[in-house]
């Protein structure tokens, strides 16, 4: 039995037994490698947050190694945050240790490196799932949004594609992240095709969350029937294509939030979160539970702050304060109206 295979069969046990104080570790962790990005889309935290508080910079050696003892027993490591981890000169670092702690990996991107060179490096390193941030379908809407083109956005799959032809191994598995706005949610149906054309096996779909006054306006909260059917003929595609399709809702009101329970996110500078709700510094809506300057990832893990935070789902206690009316728990306007 691996050290995956035993914590995830601990961790599943303790959460059948309505554990609190977790004996099994993290089953995911996300880590920015860098806090560096090379676009400025309009609807990015990056545009509205406090720069002061939120300095560029690259995950250090002693981060990564106060990581790489858990990768035996992650069920998959996530590489990305509100940044472009392809920009990190640490990335290889990280994708090594990953692969030789056999843990999957995924990274988020937002495609404009995809070259040649890149994605046969990626595809060398083992990547496991790829993560390619697209919010439009037709050429204007991506120039909007992201600055970008869309078939320079799209034509990297075909190259990771190429990529792992031509190393004789299966590609990524191949996704798209979408935040859906009333002015690009009327694409979502023409964008599941465009990425069954690709090979791409998934769209997850989510609100914009509203952290300036001027994205107001573009929130699908505020005409939730046109979204409604909109979602609705892309659900059509996404079957008609075979593409699994995750969508935005406006029906959950207290949902529960299993982060806590299985992840932590570490960001460049060693700071631990205990959730990716806000992974920048701030202090409303993120959840800051440690450091990895004071202590290990598995000391972190069992925070009080994060204890609480079991406890409450456990009906034994308050949620913390950033909990009580958070996205991944509310489909409402308000949950997602977050001013910076
Ligand atoms: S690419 Fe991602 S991290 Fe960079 S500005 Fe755009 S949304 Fe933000
Ligand atoms: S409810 Fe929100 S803030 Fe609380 S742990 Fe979950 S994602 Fe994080």
């Amino acid at each position: 039995m691996t050290d995956r295979r035993a914590n995830l069969e601990l961790h599943e046990r303790e959460m059948a037994g309505g554990a609190v104080r977790l004996a099994s570790a993290p089953l995911t962790l996300q880590i920015e490698p860098t806090s560096v990005c090379n676009l400025e889309c309009g609807i990015c935290g990056r545009q509205y947050w406090d720069s002061l508080r939120n300095p560029p910079g690259e995950m250090p050696a002693w981060v990564l190694a106060r990581i790489e003892p858990v990768l035996p027993s992650l069920v998959e490591l996530v590489i990305g945050g509100y940044a472009e981890a392809t920009l990190a000169r640490n990335l290889w670092t990280v994708l090594e240790a990953a692969r030789r702690s056999d843990c999957p990996t995924r990274l988020i991107t937002n495609g404009t490196r995809l070259d040649e060179r890149m994605c046969a490096r990626l595809v060398e390193a083992g990547l496991a799932h790829l993560v390619v941030s697209i919010d439009g379908a037709r050429e204007p809407t991506l120039r909007k949004n992201r600055g970008i083109g869309l078939e320079e956005t799209l034509s990297g799959f075909d190259r990771m594609s190429a990529a792992a032809k031509a190393a004789g191994v299966a590609p990524p598995r191949f996704h798209i992240s979408f935040t859906a706005t009333r002015s690009n949610v009327g694409e979502l149906a023409e964008l599941v095709d465009l990425a069954a054309d690709r090979g791409v096996a998934e769209i997850r779909a989510g609100h914009l969350k509203i952290y300036a006054r001027e994205l107001d306006s573009e929130s699908l909260f505020h005409d939730v029937d046109a979204a409604r059917a909109a979602l609705g003929r892309a659900r059509e595609r996404s079957e008609a294509r075979g593409v699994t399709l995750g969508l935005p809702g406006f029906e959950r009101r207290g949902a529960d939030c299993l982060m806590p329970f299985q992840m932590l996110f570490v960001k460049w500078n060693g700071k631990v979160l205990g959730c990716c709700s806000a992974v920048f510094e701030n202090d409303k809506y993120s959840f800051p539970v440690g450091d990895l300057a004071d202590r290990s990832l598995l000391e972190i893990w069992n925070d009080a702050k994060i204890l609480s935070y079991r406890q409450a789902l456990r009906g034994q206690g308050a949620y913390p304060e950033q909990c009580t009316n958070c996205a991944f728990r509310f489909d409402t306007y308000d949950a997602h109206l977050r001013l910076l």
